[in-house]
């Protein structure tokens, strides 16, 4: 974009593009991780009937400090957490904007090909971003890493898992390493488990009473079928979530959107219940994409990572996207990112996948 002399445009800012993934048309959209499946019936009448309860006093402001949202969070990631322990925002992404906003000073360190919101949101704040390095195979060399935060000496360290957009998934052992050499140059690192749920791993939180420099970063978006609301949420020591208070905006997190939330935390089982299913379904499209010959990347998540077909991955993209299927492309040479769907909607991914291959 070429942006004109008159508008004084940040520097850092000039070369950026909003951040997103196409939203276009599609009659099965697999391309932004979201579970198919929407909330039953009886919890929409749950949620409706809340949200008339309170609409009568949406002249006042939102309880500033989402108390009994943020207990209920606490209450659903168990380990001894309390209120103390959880900040809330309007998804994860407000979550890691505010941690950059409070802590970014010097460098950021990350590990691509991952979440493309790091980078960006360390632009938009003005930190210093350092790439480090994947395997070829995209796992995650947790010496490497360890070397990489003694080099850089980052203030914050970002390590998603599972990861997205390759789906592995770090060990609690590695990360507790990794969490041992932050705090020898006083790093944080942000744990990003968007995908916790879908994953066998124990979380990150279990790390915390160990290492208060832990910051476990989570989100109502994918497992929970919930991304229209958007709800994130961290949890970490008391003293960062008392920190990131000093960076939140008064009221940011409306009466509605704590209200459902807190709803959906009252109706978790049945909310996560699709969890299972949606394991069940990626070994399935695992599978079938590894008889056509493709290379699959192993997956923790909700989402696998594929490539291996003998064409560009733009070109297999649009072909998809004109037979009514929208996955992603993730800017990888090679590689193309699917959503897990309904069973549905995976067999007609697959099928759509196969006459494409073929033309
Ligand atoms: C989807 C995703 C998020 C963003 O989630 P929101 O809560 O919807 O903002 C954060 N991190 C990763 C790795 C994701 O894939």
């Amino acid at each position: 974009m070429n942006w004109p002399d008159w508008l004084p445009l940040k520097s850092n800012l000039k070369t950026l593009s909003p951040y997103g993934a196409p939203q276009v048309p599609a009659k099965i959209r697999i391309n932004t991780n979201e579970n198919p499946n929407g909330p039953s019936p009886e919890i929409a009448i749950q949620i409706a009937a809340r949200i008339k309860e309170i609409a009568a006093n949406l002249n006042r402001y939102p309880d500033r400090d989402a108390i009994a949202l943020r207990n209920k969070l606490a209450d659903y990631l168990g380990n001894n957490l309390t209120q103390e322990n959880i900040w809330a925002a309007n998804g994860s992404n407000e979550i890691l904007q505010s941690i950059f906003l409070a802590f970014g000073s010097g460098s950021a360190l990350g590990f691509t090909p991952s979440y493309s919101m790091h980078p960006l949101i360390a632009n938009v704040v003005g930190v210093n971003w350092i790439n480090g390095e994947r395997r070829d195979d995209f796992t995650l060399d947790t010496e490497l890493v360890i070397a990489e935060i003694a080099k850089v000496r980052p203030t914050l360290v970002f390590i998603t898992t599972p990861n997205n957009p390759t789906g592995d998934s770090v060990s609690i052992s590695n990360l507790e390493k990794i969490a041992a050499a932050a705090k020898q140059v006083d790093a944080l690192l942000v744990v990003d488990e968007a995908y916790a749920e879908f994953s066998d791993e124990p979380s990150a939180v279990t790390l915390i009473p160990k290492y208060p420099n832990i910051l476990v970063s989570r989100t109502m978006s994918k497992a929970f079928a919930f991304a229209g609301v958007r709800l994130g949420y961290l949890a970490a020591d008391s003293i960062v979530i008392d920190a990131l208070q000093l960076v939140r905006l008064p009221y940011h997190l409306g009466s509605l959107t704590q209200a459902a939330a807190e709803v959906a935390l009252d109706f978790k089982s049945e909310l996560l219940a699709t969890v299972a299913e949606i394991i069940n379904q990626r070994k399935l499209v695992a599978n079938e994409l590894e008889a056509l010959g493709l290379n699959v990347l192993p997956s923790s998540a909700n989402f696998l990572l594929f490539g291996g077909f003998n064409a560009n991955a733009k070109i297999v993209w649009e072909k998809l996207l004109n037979a009514g299927v929208l996955i992603r492309d993730v800017g990888l040479p090679g590689y193309l990112r699917v959503t897990i769907g309904t069973a549905a909607e995976n067999k007609d991914f697959l099928n759509a996948l196969k006459v494409v291959l073929k033309s």
